[in-house]
């Protein structure tokens, strides 16, 4: 029997995992990559000789997938060696609450270094309001500031969606960011009380050895994957599929039985375009890494990172204390990465790279107390990055899955989720939907 070809449109974590479930179902898998270099939005680079993530720099490991696929692929998992972060908020260093769902907290005791008395009366209310008929799907924001207030709003959970979506509560889907929060009619501080707690004590992040570049790279070796291969078109064939690379007029052509469509929406729709009635109208936001390097010896603070409320208007939304969070040793060079872009208000990443690294260095200055001047930085740039999950996205991406002819499935960021395991569990869950049919 003849083993069915299937070609995978993208090699970040999604398509790869997708690629790499597919090879172990027996599939013949080629997997095509627009850009020189596999991981999508993970990438490892050092600086000054010590590697640093210029994108995402942990996955959670209290959901098996992203752990899963570390361990039988690179074996051995590292972890931070502390979790402890503060908030930037009301204009002084506060800890960021342990326990909380999206910010959201379990008790108005967890959260008494965090709110004003008034913010903390106005987020007892939550217990006694009647039930908020927001609609199926609300806005994150709607749904804190009508049970808890603004304060909680601003001081804890717009930090996080800024630092995970570098987007703003008011924009997001609950369903998407935090389902846990939807249980109809109960109080938030209840629901979060009220969910089952983790069964594990162990740690809640992972990365693997050297860095998460690490990840993509060894699942890519395992598998046919062509870089700088940009596919530009998707045609039904008499039996299965053709894929267009390359540019106009000089385009070639792959025959496949089926497709995994791991690339942005943005890319996917242009190749759904005609095969499907509508495809979802996703937004992203555009973010950039700042990373500084500081002599051995700069003190930091005893935090992994701090998290900075959009109300501080400050140009970085997030610090990462790196060598605090990975415990590197004591005479390595000190790193910060900073982070910044938030949805709606990219203008900050338009400043030329030296211009942006100064404000960050001065922000995390100021933020942190560090003293001294960084002696190298980094910034990297991240185009159209984060998908922002609107109020209705989970219904649209089914109405999308719903159409697809036979023999294409869509995975990744775009449809459902931005973690790395969320989209780890997608890449794997359209090679299982391929191979059913
Ligand atoms: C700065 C940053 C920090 C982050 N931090 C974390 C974190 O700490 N933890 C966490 O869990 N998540 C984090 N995330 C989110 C997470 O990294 C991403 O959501 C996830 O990696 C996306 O994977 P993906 O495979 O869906 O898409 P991508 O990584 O975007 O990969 C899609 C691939 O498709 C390719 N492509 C596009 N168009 C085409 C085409 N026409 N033909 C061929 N190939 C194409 C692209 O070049 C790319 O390689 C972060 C994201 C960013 C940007």
């Amino acid at each position: 029997m003849t083993r069915p070809v299937i070609a995978v449109v993208g090699a970040g974590i999604a398509g790869l995992a997708a690629a790499r479930a597919l090879a172990e179902a027996g599939a013949e898998v080629v997997v095509l990559e627009r850009s020189g270099r596999v991981g999508g939005a993970l990438r490892t680079t050092p600086i000054d000789g010590v590697p640093v993530e210029e994108g995402a720099d942990a996955f959670l490991v209290r959901v098996p997938h992203a752990a899963d696929l570390a361990h039988s692929v690179v074996g051995e998992l590292v972890h931070p060696t502390t979790g402890t972060a503060a908030v930037l908020a009301g204009g002084r260093l506060r800890p960021l609450p342990a326990g909380t769902i999206l910010g959201v907290p379990s008790s108005l005791g967890s959260v008494r270094g965090m709110l004003s008395p008034l913010g903390l009366a106005r987020a007892a209310l939550d217990r006694v309001l009647p039930a908020s008929d927001l609609g199926e799907d609300p806005a994150v924001g709607a749904l804190v500031r009508a049970r808890l207030g603004a304060q909680v709003l601003d001081r804890l959970v717009d930090p996080l969606l800024g630092g995970v979506y570098a987007g703003a509560a008011d924009g997001l889907s609950v369903a998407m960011t935090a389902p846990q929060l939807t249980a109809p009619g109960r109080s938030l501080l209840a629901t979060v009380a009220g969910r089952r707690p983790s069964t594990s004590d162990g740690p809640v992040f992972g990365s693997v050895p050297g860095g998460i570049g690490g990840l993509p790279a060894a699942v890519a070796a395992e598998l046919d994957v062509r870089l700088e291969t940009a596919v530009t078109g998707l045609e039904p064939a008499a039996s299965g599929w053709t894929l267009l690379t390359g540019p106009a007029g000089r385009q070639q052509r792959l025959a496949a039985d089926a497709v995994v469509l791991a690339c942005p929406a943005g890319p996917a729709a242009r190749l759904l375009d005609g095969l499907v009635p509508t495809t979802p109208d996703t937004a992203y936001a555009s973010v950039g890494i700042v990373t500084l390097v500081y002599p051995p010896g700069t003190d930091t603070p005893a935090l992994s990172g701090v998290l900075v409320a959009p109300s501080e208007r400050r140009t970085v939304k997030a610090v990462t204390f790196v060598g605090r969070k990975w415990g590197h040793a004591p005479d390595a060079p000190v790193v910060v990465r900073a982070s910044v872009g938030r949805y709606g208000q990219e203008a900050d990443l338009q400043r030329p790279d030296v211009e942006l690294a100064g404000v960050a260095a001065a922000e995390v200055g100021a933020i942190a107390g560090l003293r001294g001047r960084p002696v190298a930085s980094r910034v990297s740039r991240w185009g159209g990055a984060l998908p922002q999950y609107a109020p209705g996205h989970r219904q649209r991406v089914a109405a999308l899955r719903a159409t697809l002819p036979a023999g294409i499935a869509v995975a990744g960021a775009a449809y459902d989720g931005v973690g790395i395991p969320a989209c780890i569990r997608s890449g794997q869950d359209a090679a299982a939907a391929l191979l059913t049919h």
